[in-house]
């Protein structure tokens, strides 16, 4: 049977690096739905190229853009605007797997929709789990959706775990024997610097990472080690964990994505070159096993792998990220909703790189965080958040 795949945010890098193996097999995926925000020209090259029956971009008049082109191109991919079609297409009875690759919390309600509709779910939109936490897991549980993590850490750690070939994360004995999850980080591309230079990086310099290739958002969240915070948190639901068995481990060379210690002193780790298409195949196929394209590692060729702690000192969002897993409630959605607004004011050159820190800690001392039953509560306070540090960012720069 050939699956049916929705991508959301098939023209970001995540989106294209899983049409790359789709296209490899066929014989076993079809991009049944691909979905972005506004860039119309590149979801039309990959509609002539991929021909999936919908495509749907969130902004209705990038939406009119792409329906008169492609109609002016002799193509019948359907094309849909908006939010609504966005969660349709999520949540299509003919689509078997939902690519969630939606960069930020503009995620939640779509990767949600798929959630409820109870499909094979491979998330790399991190942010969605991070802002809705125990509602994203209990729809899980209820609706008996496949949550696949497509993270390269995350992933990493779901090979290693012991559920067997189970590709199911839900419920009973997921974590039985594990005494700690170790995430690696690769430290980003100001790893080696000073305070005094990280005052001074420009977004230029934020967005070039030294082994990987993502969009700019994850990126600079990379650069500020924010990105391993998001993926701490990110851990501590997927696997059930709490903060305390869940260290962080900085390994400049990625060849390592990430390890899971057992009771008997067992550890166990999932390596490969850094590239995310091992884990998009990983993820489509689990149990199987399909080619990914991804280069092999050659072990003579590796001169040394390197592990170091993290510095808390030069990058406090890892820090900051603890804290508010361990403060529960909504104080996860305010950290996010606190990075993503000060991570495009960096990226617009508005305000410093360290400045991302101190919102996000600003943000955390401030604004309430209470525990919420509904995915509209929470984005009630992921909305409070943003006009905070907007607020807070405009009179910075005064
Ligand atoms: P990109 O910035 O490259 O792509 C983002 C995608 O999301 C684009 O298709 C974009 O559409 C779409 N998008 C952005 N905003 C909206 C919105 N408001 N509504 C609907 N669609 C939107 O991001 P990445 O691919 O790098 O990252 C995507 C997610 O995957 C993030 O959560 C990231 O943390 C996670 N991830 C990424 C990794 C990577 O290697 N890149 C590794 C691990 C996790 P458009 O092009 O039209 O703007
Ligand atoms: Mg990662």
């Amino acid at each position: 049977m050939v699956q049916q795949v929705t991508i959301l945010g098939a023209t970001g890098s995540i989106g294209v690096q899983t049409l790359e193996v789709l296209a490899l097999h066929p014989d076993r995926y079809r991009p049944f739905a691909l979905a972005a925000f506004t860039r119309w020209q590149a979801l039309a090259e990959q509609c002539l190229a991929f021909k999936p029956r919908y495509a749907v971009l969130r902004d209705e008049a990038a939406a009119l853009a792409l329906r008169n082109h492609l109609a002016a191109a002799g193509s019948d991919v359907e094309v849909l605007g908006g939010d609504e079609a966005l969660n349709m297409v999520a949540a299509h009875p003919d689509a078997d797997v939902v690519v969630a690759a939606i960069v930020g919390a503009a995620g939640v309600e779509p990767t949600m929709a798929a959630v409820h509709a109870g499909k094979r779910i491979l998330l790399a939109n991190k942010e969605a789990l991070v802002v809705t936490g125990k509602i994203f897991m209990d729809a899980v549980e209820a609706s008996g959706a496949e949550l696949v993590p497509l993270d390269s850490e995350h992933n990493a750690i779901f090979q290693c775990m012991p559920h067997g070939n189970s590709a199911s994360m839900k419920g009973g004995q997921k974590n039985a024997g594990v005494t700690r999850l170790i995430l690696t980080a690769s430290g980003g591309p100001f790893r080696t610097l000073d305070k005094e230079a990280l005052m001074n990086v420009t977004p230029e310099q934020a967005v070039r990472h030294p082994n990987w290739d993502m969009g700019p958002k994850i990126s600079v969240d990379s650069a500020t080690l924010m990105n391993k915070g998001l993926e701490l948190i990110e851990a501590s639901w997927l696997f059930a964990m709490p903060s305390e068995k869940i260290d962080v481990v900085v390994h400049p060379q990625s060849v390592i994505h990430s390890m899971v210690e057992y009771e008997d002193g067992s550890v166990l780790a999932q390596l490969g070159t850094p590239d995310m298409r091992t884990p998009i195949a990983c993820a489509l196929a689990w149990p199987d096993r399909v080619a990914s394209g991804a280069t092999r590692l050659d072990f003579t060729q590796m001169s040394e792998l390197q592990f170091e702690a993290p510095d808390m000192e030069r990058f406090p969002c890892l820090r900051l990220a603890r804290e508010a897993l361990e403060a529960g409630g909504t104080a996860t959605a305010v950290l996010n909703a606190a990075n993503e607004v000060a991570v495009a004011a960096f990226l617009a050159g508005q305000i410093g790189f360290m400045d991302i820190s101190h919102c996000a800690a600003t943000a955390l001392d401030k604004m309430l965080a209470p525990t919420c039953k509904t995915v509209e509560e929470v984005l009630a306070v992921d909305a409070a958040t943003r006009r905070f540090v907007d607020a807070h960012i405009t009179s910075l720069s005064r």
